[in-house]
C-alpha cells in the first residue's frame, strides 16, 4: 500500500491517531481529520517523527457533522494527492447514560456523528473512487454494533446502524473495484469514554475502567492495517473477554441476553 493515499478521521486521538502513525511507518500519504487543528498537527509531527515527509501529510480539519464542508475537503484532497485509496471513517463519540436519563436530543447527536457523519463523507468521497475504478472505504463500528450492552443505547443504535450501511454498500460496489470493511474494536485504551456524552450532552469526562483495561491503541492499529490490506470484509479487533461475544451472540444469543445486563456500568 506504499505510496497509497490514506484518510483518516478521528485523526487526532486514539484509535485514529495510532493508525496514522502505523500508516507512516508504512509509507502512505496521508489526509488527517478531526475537528482540533492543533491535535492533529501533533499527529503529523509524530508521523513525520515515523518516517513521512512534511509533504506526504495533509492535515485538514474536519466537523463529520459538517456535510456542506465536505465537497471542499475532497477538493482539497485531490489537489494535493490527486487520488484517494483508503478513507478510514473512524470519527465518532460513545455513550455513558440510561436510556431513561436521556434526552432525545442527544441521540441526535450520537447519530449525526457517528452515522451521518460517516455516511455523508463516505457519499463526499464514492465518485473519486467511482472513477479510479479502485479504492477502499472502511468504518469504525465496534462489537456494540453486533451486541447491545446497558449505557450505551444510543451508542449501540448508531453502531449496529453502520453495519447495515456498509454492508449494504458493499454489495452495491461488488463489482466496483471498491472494496468495504467494517471494523469492530472491543475495548481499547483511547479517549473515548473520556469525551463520552452523558444523558444531558455533557461529557463523561472520566475513563472508565474497561477502557482503562483495554487493548494497547498501537496494537489495535496494527491488526485494523493488516486485516485492511489483506481486504477483510468484516473483522473483530480485540484481547479482552468481549472479543467472543460477537460469535457467542451469534450461535448463543440466550447466554449473551444473560450476561449483558451485568455489563457496561461505567
Ligand atoms: P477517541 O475519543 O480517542 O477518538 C475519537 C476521535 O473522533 C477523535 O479524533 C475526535 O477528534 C474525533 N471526533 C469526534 N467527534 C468528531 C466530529 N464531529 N467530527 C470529526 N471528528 C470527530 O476515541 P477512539 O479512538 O476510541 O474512537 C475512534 C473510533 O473507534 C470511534 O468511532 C469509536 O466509536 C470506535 N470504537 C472505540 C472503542 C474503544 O474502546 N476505544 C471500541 C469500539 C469502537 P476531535 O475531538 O478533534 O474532533
Amino acid at each position: 500500500m506504499t505510496e497509497h493515499v490514506t484518510w483518516i478521521t478521528g485523526a487526532s486521538s486514539g484509535i485514529g491517531e495510532a493508525l496514522a502513525l502505523a500508516c507512516a511507518r508504512r509509507g502512505h500519504r496521508l489526509v488527517l481529520s478531526a475537528r482540533r487543528k492543533e491535535a492533529l498537527n501533533r499527529v503529523k509531527q509524530a508521523c513525520i517523527a515515523a518516517g513521512s515527509s512534511e509533504e506526504s501529510i495533509l492535515v485538514l480539519p474536519l466537523d463529520v457533522t459538517d456535510d456542506g464542508a465536505m465537497p471542499q475537503a475532497v477538493s482539497d484532497v485531490l489537489a494535493v494527492f490527486g487520488r484517494i485509496d483508503l478513507l478510514i471513517n473512524n470519527a465518532g463519540i460513545s455513550q455513558r447514560s440510561l436510556c431513561v436519563d436521556t434526552e432525545l436530543s442527544v441521540y441526535r447527536r450520537i447519530f449525526d456523528v457517528d452515522v451521518i457523519g460517516q455516511i455523508a463523507l463516505t457519499r463526499a468521497v464514492l465518485p473519486t473512487l467511482l472513477k479510479q475504478a479502485s479504492g477502499h472505504i472502511a468504518v469504525t463500528s465496534s462489537i456494540a454494533g453486533k451486541v447491545g450492552v446497558p449505557y450505551r443505547t444510543g451508542y449501540c443504535a448508531a453502531k449496529h446502524a453502520v453495519i447495515g450501511f456498509y454492508d449494504a454498500l458493499r454489495a452495491e460496489l461488488a463489482s466496483s473495484g471498491i472494496k468495504v470493511s467494517i471494523i469492530l474494536p472491543g475495548f481499547v485504551r483511547t479517549n473515548i469514554s473520556e469525551a463520552a456524552v452523558t444523558g444531558d450532552g455533557s461529557q463523561f469526562g472520566r475513563t472508565d475502567h474497561n477502557i482503562a483495561n483495554g487493548m494497547d491503541p498501537h496494537e489495535c492499529a496494527e491488526i485494523i492495517l493488516r486485516k485492511l490490506e489483506r481486504g477483510v470484509p468484516e473483522f473483530v479487533v480485540a484481547t479482552g473477554k468481549e472479543k467472543h461475544s460477537v460469535w457467542l451472540n451469534r450461535f448463543f444469543p440466550g447466554l449473551i441476553r444473560r450476561v449483558v445486563p451485568k455489563l457496561g456500568k461505567p
